[in-house]
């Protein structure tokens, strides 16, 4: 089932009648499981009596990632091309500027889909791919429970203006798809008169042989990326971690929570897909998966994401008490240099950031944690908004993810209320050390990590 809130009908420029095919562009939902833009398109192609391609474009320069973020994403990819081949479905892909690569299939394309996108970038692709392709252009919003303009119509405040509004409509858009074969299979490209496709035998292969320009950061563990990677976490969750999150969500120590986002950050897994397995049975897990992701997609989509500035992103309280108080004098002042070896002096925090470095991943509570010392080490709360951007883009296999904007600008006030005025933070929250001492298992967080990095943690 496909609610029609999902579907946006964004061309209406007819079905190209030259077209041999529809063509479903992937990029946000990299996943054959549960992808409501995939099932639309294998409908289109029914409808029309064509067969289906899905082109993926690889883009070697794509804004912040780096070898890291690709490896994962091959992975994923992997999975996708032997799915769709089982299904009937090509897989077209390709390497190199995005237009260029999928105007290579505009004149025999009888309808354009696309997944939706969220942030700036994303949208203004879209626009520019859709006004390229003469036919039929539809955008699936398939990454979200709710899809972004049902939920809410507006840019909102804080958490408790749109909970209502996403728990009223949970029920009715918890939908998964119905897998559907397409009527007539793909058969090869030749048969359609295009170029070969790219294949991904093997990722680290592949790394090698097309992105080898990338950065590469330290080889992480814990994380292969791919559908049935994600499934395998969820089940090991649902089992192990799903009856504790309640309680112990919040415990780094603990490491009770999902670890579920790189997989939703790429779009391998669908959110509707994990609610499946865990309804009603944590509300605090629903509060976070939904609520709150859904509130970050919503601040993306309606504000304008990670280009606005921290005065444009902030209430104003928010930042006119950071600014009164931007010059404070400061205990620490730490470098980007310092801060991104995890080298201060302080042993949670320098824990949190190789967390992140080694494996890819920090847990909540330290982000929040990290995020606040952040601004409590650096001369300008701009510099601080500057580097938490950068340093959680870089290493996270989430980053560049509306949850890593939100949760940045969060530790700067956003979406928050606010506190007891005091130096450096004005009116916005404030965490310390002691805080985590006295809450959580901080001993076993750090145990964790200096098993990450192999050897004792000083
Ligand atoms: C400074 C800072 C930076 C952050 N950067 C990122 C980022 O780059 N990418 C990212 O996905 N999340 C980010 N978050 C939000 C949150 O920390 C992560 O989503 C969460 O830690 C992911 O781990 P998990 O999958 O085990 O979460 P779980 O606790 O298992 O939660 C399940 C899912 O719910 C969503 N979720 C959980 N907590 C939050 C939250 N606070 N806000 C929004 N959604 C949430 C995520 O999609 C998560 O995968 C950031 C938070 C802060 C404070």
């Amino acid at each position: 089932m496909i609610s029609n809130e999902r579907i946006q009908y964004l061309h209406k420029n007819g079905v190209n009648q030259e077209g041999k095919f529809i063509v479903y562009w992937m990029q946000g939902a990299q996943r054959v499981l549960d992808n409501h833009a995939l099932e639309f398109a294998i409908l289109k192609a029914n409808e029309l009596n064509v067969p289906l391609i899905v082109a993926f474009v690889i883009i070697p320069d794509f804004p912040s990632a780096n070898a890291r973020h690709f490896l994962f994403m091959l992975e994923g990819l992997l999975e996708v091309s032997k799915a769709l081949k089982a299904r009937g479905i090509g897989f077209y892909l390709q390497k190199g500027q995005l237009l260029e690569q999928l105007l290579k299939l505009e004149k025999s394309t009888k309808v354009l889909i696309m997944d939706k996108g969220y942030g700036t970038y994303e949208r203004e692709i879209r626009a520019e791919v859709t006004a390229a392709f003469g036919c039929d252009a539809y955008e699936i919003d398939t990454n979200l429970v709710v899809p972004v303009e049902t939920a809410y119509q507006k840019e909102a405040y804080a958490a408790y203006a749109i909970r209502p509004s996403i728990m009223r409509l949970i029920d009715q858009f918890n939908e998964r798809c119905e897998e559907r074969l397409p009527h007539i299979a793909f058969v090869s490209f030749q048969d359609l008169d295009m170029a070969n496709s790219l294949e991904i035998d093997n990722p680290v292969a592949f790394m090698a042989e097309h992105l080898s320009h990338l950065e590469s950061l330290p080889k992480i563990t814990g994380f292969y990326g791919g559908t049935s990677q994600a499934i395998n976490k969820l089940e090991a969750f649902v089992e192990d971690g799903l009856a504790l999150y309640e309680n112990k969500q919040s415990d780094p120590g603990s490491f009770g929570t999902s670890k579920l986002s790189p997989y939703l950050h790429f779009g391998q897994i669908a959110p509707v897909t994990i609610l499946s397995r865990v309804e009603n049975k944590s509300k605090a897990f629903v509060e976070q998966l939904v609520v709150r992701r859904e509130l970050a997609y919503n601040y993306i989509y309606f504000s304008g994401d990670n280009r606005l500035t921290l005065k444009e992103t902030l209430p104003s309280w928010a930042y006119e008490s950071l600014m009164a108080h931007a010059s404070d004098t400061r205990e620490y002042l730490y470098n980007l240099s310092t801060l991104e070896s995890g080298k201060t002096h302080d042993p949670y925090w320098n824990a949190a950031q190789l967390e992140m470095v080694l494996s890819g991943h920090m847990h909540n509570t330290m982000r929040m944690y990290w995020g606040k010392k952040i601004i409590e080490w650096t001369n300008h709360p701009e510099k601080a908004y500057e580097w938490m951007r950068y340093l959680n883009d870089k290493y996270s296999l989430d980053g560049r993810d509306p949850n890593g904007y939100a949760g940045i600008a969060w530790c700067f006030g956003k979406h928050d209320r606010p506190w007891r005025e005091r130096a450096i933070f004005g009116k916005i929250r404030y965490m310390n050390d002691k805080g985590l001492i006295r809450k959580y298992n901080m001993t076993e967080y750090l145990a964790h990590v200096a098993q990450l990095r192999g050897a004792d943690f000083e």
